[in-house]
Parts: structure tokens; C-alpha cells; sequence
């Protein structure tokens, strides 16, 4: 599933590609017709995210709303490199202007909804780490105060907003946080500095497109981009993530995985032991 970098690139993209214009709205599909037509040809005003969130403002008071689930994509493109005949499979939702065409394909949701609708979705969701004004006590509110497992809490979007399976896995591993430890037992400043890295992971997702959570290759990509350059991602990325059964990087220790809240988590059972 797309985690809170790539929502983030994508109101980026599709913000520069459309913002100011007047797109045509489709549904080759047809299953968001309806909605494609209260959109079309009004001015979009802007495209954001707040963790695995989009929202498309519009003018006169219309957003669409959009979350990608597990297998939704969103492409944006210059029109010159998308012939018309190229849209394969079925599009819920096709922006076009003159210069860019975006297509969606396979989201778990993309409805039009009210001003009030949008403020509903995002009081619902925790802090967003890509964002500047994100609060990281309202996280902390809920995780002290529960007897759910960290690792079950952070892959709760309305404990954080934009966190998934990867990022939880990698971050829990870098601060040596055992994922069964109750959310009331970890400590302030353990959380403090688990937020504090994603603010500090996130944003180098957002700029590779890829997760980078192993310590070295945060430091070179972080290198990199701050030289301006491309950063080149050649080793692995991941110190647990899908690397089950295979020695951790840091203590020799075999890595291990088991289903929380839905999905494989990753850990080390030595140096992640439970306190
Ligand atoms: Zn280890």
C-alpha cells in the first residue's frame, strides 16, 4: 500500500501539473461519472495529502476525495507522452488538460464531497509527519494512553496519518522499540524520537520515491540532495522490511515477521526485545 511519501509526491505532482487549470474530468470506467461531471472544467485550486489521503479542490466548493488502498495508482504524465490509445485498463478517474493527463486506476475510494466532508476525514486522522504544523502530542495523546501494541498503533491513521507498514517496521527497528510494547509503556522521549525520525525519513521518500530507512543511505541521500544531485539508491534500503529469516544488520540475529494489524510486521527479536 502506498505509505504517506507517496500521497504526498502525488498531490505535489499532480498540484504543478493542474493547479490554475481548467482540466476535463472523465470516468472511461464510468463508475465516478456522475462525480467526474460536477468537476469537469472547473478550476483546480489545489491538490494535497494528509497521510494516505488526496484531496482535489475545485472551484465552487467541490473536492474530490481519493484514497488509493492496496492497489490504487495515479499516474501523472505530460500529454505529449500519453497517446489517448495507451489508457489500458480501467480508469476511474481521467484529468486532461492541453499539456498533462492524470489517470486513476483501481482506488479504494474517489468521491466529489463537501467542504464539511473534508474537515470530517481530516479531524479523524492523526499528525501527518509531512507536514510542518503536525502536532506530534496528539499522537502522543493516544499511544500513552493505550494498551495496544506500538506496533499496532502506528499503522493507525488516526493515532498518525501517512505511516504504513514499511515505515513502521523500519522506524520501530531503528530506535530498537519491540512493536509489542503497549502503546502506555513506551516512554515520552522514546516516542519524541521516533517522530522526529519520521519527520526526518518521510521527506527523503517523498524526494526518491522509495523508502530509505538504513542509517547510511539516509546519510547519503541526505548528502546528495542537500549538493542538489540525484541521489542513487544501489543498496539495500530496508534494514528488516521483507527481509525475513535473514541476519539483522545490526546484531547477527535472525529477523523475524508475524501478522499485526493486518500486515507482516518486521523485526529482530534480540537487540527489539520487549522491556
Ligand atoms: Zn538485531
Amino acid at each position: 500500500m502506498p505509505e504517506g511519501h507517496t500521497l504526498f509526491a502525488l498531490a505535489r505532482d499532480l498540484h504543478e501539473a493542474f493547479a490554475g487549470t481548467r482540466p476535463v474530468v472523465t470516468s472511461p470506467q464510468g463508475r465516478f461519472e456522475a462525480g467526474a461531471g460536477e468537476v469537469s472544467g472547473r478550476e483546480l485550486l489545489h491538490a494535497t495529502s494528509r497521510g494516505k489521503h488526496l484531496f482535489l479542490e475545485f472551484d465552487g466548493e467541490r473536492w474530490v476525495h481519493v484514497h488509493l488502498g492496496l492497489i490504487g495508482t495515479f499516474t501523472v504524465d505530460a500529454r505529449e507522452w500519453t497517446a489517448e490509445a495507451a489508457a489500458v485498463g480501467a480508469v476511474r478517474m481521467r484529468m486532461a488538460t492541453d499539456e498533462h493527463v492524470a489517470e486513476l486506476r483501481g482506488p479504494n475510494l474517489c468521491a466529489v464531497v463537501t467542504p464539511e466532508e473534508v474537515t470530517a476525514v481530516l479531524d479523524r486522522l492523526g499528525p501527518d509527519p509531512l507536514r510542518p504544523d503536525a502536532d506530534p502530542d496528539r499522537a502522543w495523546a493516544r499511544i500513552s494512553r493505550s494498551g495496544r501494541s506500538i506496533g499496532e498503533l502506528l499503522m493507525d491513521q488516526a493515532v498518525l496519518a501517512g505511516v504504513g507498514n514499511v515505515y513502521r517496521s523500519e522506524v520501530l527497528f531503528r530506535h530498537r522499540l519491540s512493536p509489542f510494547t503497549e502503546g502506555r509503556a513506551v516512554r515520552r522521549a522514546s516516542w519524541r524520537l521516533v517522530w522526529d525520525d519520521l519527520v526526518r525519513l518521510l521527506p527523503l521518500g517523498v524526494a526518491t520515491g522509495r523508502i530509505v530507512s538504513v542509517e547510511e543511505q539516509v546519510l547519503e541521500v541526505e548528502a546528495a540532495l542537500g549538493r542538489g544531485e540525484r541521489p542513487r539508491l544501489t543498496e539495500r534500503t530496508s534494514a528488516v522490511y521483507k527481509h525475513a529469516g535473514e541476519p539483522c544488520p545490526r546484531c547477527g540475529s535472525r529477523i523475524r515477521t508475524q501478522v499485526v494489524a493486518g500486515r507482516n510486521l518486521f523485526w529482530c527479536g534480540r537487540c527489539q526485545r520487549r522491556r
